[in-house]
């Protein structure tokens, strides 16, 4: 039993270790032992492990506070990789990306009516590439997928458009790659990616990210966690019914979904069926392209539609800030080609729904790592389980 606290202790120790020289870089030895509270032996010999396992270098002297200069050290943000996945509606796209969310290697592929085993081709194609061409040592594949995710087992419970329901993704991945696997709903992965990598005020500890685009969805971070509710499914919010009556059916099986309201298939959708309307015949398929076209040149009927989506946007997040009273609400996905125009239909709708002093000082914007953002919280995810980034011996 002391053996194993002791192996315990020591694992935790090079943790704490790690952590602290990954979160501030250029650090001495004695400055470490004095944020970490360890000796400084203890900090020596752990420091001397990392620089062997290559994971930290010394980069030089410090200034001196008297005495001899102290030697800094850092982080070999390329030491270490992860594998990130995004697999997106359309096309499933893969990076390996540096314990710095920088993207080393990038591939997609678009899967446009691909799905089930074809489906899941594709993904190995991906990971097959991306470990052929890359240099760096992998640790581990985060990844982002759609639909209900439980993250515990690493299943996809239910992704509709991949035609992928129970599938042990998780570890059919591990078998295959003999990495850790890491899956967690898309929307999720993107609001780690723009807490860790998005943000310019890097004190924010609570932030919602709703992603609209194909689908809608929320990832909520709670005391920069992320929280996932009980059976991994918080912030499904785009199959909350917003329109019992009238509704158009969604592809969940019900009617009036905010995703039939809101999200790009809505105003596709929408956009559609009034052109059918206007010229009486079946007129050649909008383009979200064509859509953001006419939005911008002001054409009045598709102000309309992209508006009216926002402000049910606006009532979902009217709904987050009464039930959170987060005050930072960021916008990703392919909605946000709307800009400033839609998020000003979002934020007056959120005036109008909650409580103005819960809203006054909400912030809502749009998310600054564009399409990358569910890859990059995936890694982020996978790095900050600094046991993986150890050799193992
Ligand atoms: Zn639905």
């Amino acid at each position: 039993v002391q053996k194993a606290t002791r192996q315990h202790t020591k694992e935790q120790n090079r943790i704490l270790v790690l952590r602290t020289i990954f979160d501030r870089q250029n650090m001495s030895r004695a400055e470490i032992a004095r944020i970490t509270h360890l000796t400084r032996t203890t900090v020596s010999d752990i420091v001397s492990e990392l620089i062997k396992e290559g994971l930290v270098r010394e980069i030089g002297l410090g200034s001196s506070i008297g005495g001899k200069s102290p030697i800094l050290l850092s982080l070999i943000d390329d030491s270490r990789c992860i594998l990130s996945l995004d697999l997106a509606y359309n096309r499933f796209s893969g990076a390996v990306v540096n314990l710095r969310g920088q993207i080393k290697e990038y591939t997609t592929i678009p899967i446009n009516d691909t799905n089930g085993e074809e489906a899941l081709k594709v993904a190995y194609e991906i990971l097959d590439q991306l470990i052929k061409s890359s240099k760096q040592t992998l640790v581990g594949i985060g990844i982002g997928a759609p639909g209900l995710i439980n993250t515990q087992n690493g299943y996809i419970i239910n992704a509709v458009n991949l035609d992928w329901q129970n599938l042990p993704l998780g570890s059919i991945l591990t078998e295959r790659y003999h990495l850790p696997v890491y899956v967690l709903n898309d929307c999720q992965a993107a609001a780690m990616g723009e807490l860790i990598y998005g943000m310019q005020d890097q004190t924010v500890d609570n932030l919602i990210v709703i992603r609209a685009g194909h689908g809608i969805g929320a990832g909520i971070i709670i005391n920069r966690k992320l929280f996932q509710g009980d059976n991994s499914g918080a912030g499904e919010i785009g199959h909350v019914v917003y329109m019992r009556e009238g509704g158009l059916p969604c592809r969940c099986g019900n009617f009036g979904c905010l995703e039939t309201l809101a999200s790009v298939r809505a105003v596709l959708q929408r956009a559609q069926l009034m052109s059918e309307t206007t010229f009486s015949e079946k007129s050649t398929p909008i383009t979200l392209e064509n859509l953001e076209q006419a939005f911008f040149a002001g054409d009045n009927a598709i102000r309309q539609i992209v508006l009216e989506a926002g402000r049910y946007l606006g009532m979902a997040v009217a709904n987050l800030v009464g039930a959170y009273n987060i005050h930072h609400i960021i916008f990703t996905g392919e909605m946000t080609r709307f800009g400033e125009p839609w998020l000003d239909a979002i934020r007056e709708t959120m005036g109008q729904y909650a409580l103005p002093k819960l809203v006054q000082d909400t912030i809502v914007q749009i998310g600054r790592l564009g399409d990358k953002d569910v890859m990059l919280g995936a890694s982020a995810l996978m790095a900050s389980s600094y046991q993986l980034l150890f050799t193992k011996n």
